[in-house]
């Protein structure tokens, strides 16, 4: 039966619509446009990003958290209640990360000498 097939089909796609979809008036050119909840989506109007305040936004955290993270990395912390293999574990990793700065420390250290 047909009918039957495109009515459940026209339902379901409804459903995926309302369940996956959503869209959002176009910040440039003020017509809706289907939107996938992405700070990415542009206007299928006018390719205008949707939604660029999210956008920026994360571009900035990101770029935030380059800057003030530089090579400084958390050293990984053992706790008293962690088994023995976990220690083990974290204490080769914690090795890793200490020889990583030294190495990154002595970089810096050869590059601020040469450019001095
Ligand atoms: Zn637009």
């Amino acid at each position: 039966m047909p009918g039957y097939h495109y009515g459940r089909q026209a339902f379901y796609d409804l459903l995926m619509e309302s369940t996956f979809k959503s869209s959002k008036k176009c910040p440039n050119c003020g017509q809706w446009s289907e939107w996938d909840q992405q700070p990415t989506d542009t206007c299928e109007h006018c390719g205008a990003l949707l939604d660029d305040e999210t956008l920026i936004r994360t571009a900035a955290r990101e770029a935030d958290r380059k800057e003030d993270k530089g090579f400084d990395l958390d050293i990984i912390q053992i706790h008293p209640t962690d088994a023995w293999y976990v220690i083990f574990y974290k204490r080769i990793i914690q090795v890793l990360q200490y020889s990583f700065i030294a190495i990154m420390t002595f970089i810096l250290w050869v590059l601020a000498f040469i450019a001095g």
